[in-house]
């Protein structure tokens, strides 16, 4: 039985407090806070109408170290879920310690004026929340999130050694706009816009965006065209996998998509840099951001499945030579916006939110310091995203990936 607190009030916490508010016996009370209390209010009086139970919301500007402070001190929660954006893990980050309370989060930190995520800043914390006690989970969405604990799943089931790793997020949802992202747009298009990096032979191969393409036959989707791309989990698991001889993360992107990006990109919305418009200073790509469907307005008439999962080879456990296994989780779009109101891509980052805040919370995962989702055992997470609508398959292929 414990207390939380959720800063943020997007599609990732909406999906992340129903199904805190589903796990009574693990969350006893929920508390809610973002930027816009209205949000919280809406997820709040959802919860309610499909639970029955309540949440307490509060508006606050993460960024506000001492605010968050007080609000910290006032819920005295035994654990902070961080699902507002990647800009607010240090302040938060820095009221946890202030507070002396565990912190959880699902991106990695990246500065505003910079589109470039890294661990380090993160990384550089071990120590304070080491001397402090507490714990500091970071990534604990899909990808990075689950993926991780896949990898390390088949590193304790199956797999002695992983030689490659592929790591294969398709999107097959269809939400009948003309271009829209499915979570936040800013930090989208700052990431599918970077160039491409995969980790090999010791060291990282930088290439240019969306240059590299291959065609792969997702199971519950069908064919669609995968790109080369740089993501957050890599770092920490060629940090946690030594042994690793390549890893590569692919995304799919339909050809719309594709264009829309190439044009915006073109006359220079989704750039970063400040330009002065009618005397004041805006941010294109969040300009663009505004204009853009809200990513939680896009449920209701998105259809289709995602199908995420991860290609390992190298050498079996059981001494049989050399394997290839295929790990994967498929997840409908119209079963997510069902159960919470949200789609399936906020609905993947959610529950593994929750699944990650219930190891913290029930002392199944713990340590002093800031941790990677690679350090921990992947069992008792891998049950919960069988039991609480993440469920996984494991197939072991012919061979080692072709492509
Ligand atoms: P949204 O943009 O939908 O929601 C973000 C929320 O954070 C909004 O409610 C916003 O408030 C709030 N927020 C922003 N700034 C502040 C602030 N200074 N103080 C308090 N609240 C603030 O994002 P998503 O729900 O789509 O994504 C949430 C997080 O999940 C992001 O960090 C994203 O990168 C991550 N993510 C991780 C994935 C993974 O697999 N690991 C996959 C997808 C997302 P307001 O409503 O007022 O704007």
């Amino acid at each position: 039985m414990s207390t939380v607190l959720v800063i943020g009030a997007g599609g990732v916490s909406s999906v992340c407090v129903h199904k805190m508010a589903m796990n009574a016996d693990i969350f006893s009370d929920i508390h809610l806070a973002s930027r816009t209390k209205s949000k919280c209010d809406a997820i709040a009086a959802s919860v309610k109408e499909r639970t029955g139970r309540d949440v307490t919301t509060y508006s606050i500007d993460a960024e506000e170290v001492p605010a968050m402070v007080n609000l910290i001190r006032k819920v005295q929660p035994s654990l902070v879920v961080n699902l507002a954006l990647p800009y607010q893990d240090l302040p938060i980050m820095d009221a946890c310690l202030e507070a002396s309370v565990n912190y959880l989060d699902t991106a990695n930190y990246e500065p505003k004026d910079e589109a470039k995520f890294e661990y380090k800043w993160q990384w550089a914390y071990h120590d304070r929340f080491k001397q402090a006690g507490l714990m500091a989970l970071l990534g604990s969405g899909f990808d990075p999130g689950v993926t991780s604990v896949f990898t390390m799943w088949l590193k304790k089931h199956k797999l002695k050694t992983i030689r490659q790793l592929d790591i294969l997020d398709c999107n097959g949802g269809d939400h009948g706009q003309h271009f829209a992202t499915n979570f936040n747009p800013e930090i989208n298009i700052r990431e599918v816009t970077a160039p491409a990096r995969h980790w090999e032979n010791g060291e990282w191969v930088e290439t240019p965006a969306m240059a590299n393409k291959v065609n792969f036959d997702f199971e519950a989707v069908g064919p669609k065209n995968m790109y080369l791309m740089y993501h957050e989990e890599l770092e920490s698991l060629a940090k946690f996998v030594p042994e690793l001889e390549r890893a590569r993360f692919w995304m799919t992107f339909g050809d719309a998509y594709i264009t829309h990006l190439t044009v915006l990109q073109n006359v220079g919305m989704t750039s970063i840099e400040p330009i002065r418009y009618q005397g004041k200073e805006i941010i294109p790509l969040q300009f663009l951001a505004a204009v853009l469907p809200k990513p939680e307005t896009l449920g209701e008439t998105t259809k289709g499945n995602t199908n995420i999962g991860v290609i390992a080879t190298g050498e079996a456990l059981d001494g049989s030579g050399e394997k290839t296994f295929y790990i994967k989780n498929i997840c409908s779009h119209e079963a997510a916006y069902e159960e919470t109101g949200n789609q399936a891509v906020s609905y993947t980052t959610g529950v593994p939110a929750m699944i990650g805040s219930a190891m913290v919370v029930t002392g199944k995962w713990s340590g002093d310091g800031v941790f990677n989702m690679e350090e921990m055992d992947p069992d008792p997470f891998m049950d919960m995203l069988n039991s609480d609508g993440l469920p996984w398959t494991v197939e072991e292929l012919d061979g080692p990936v072709s492509f």
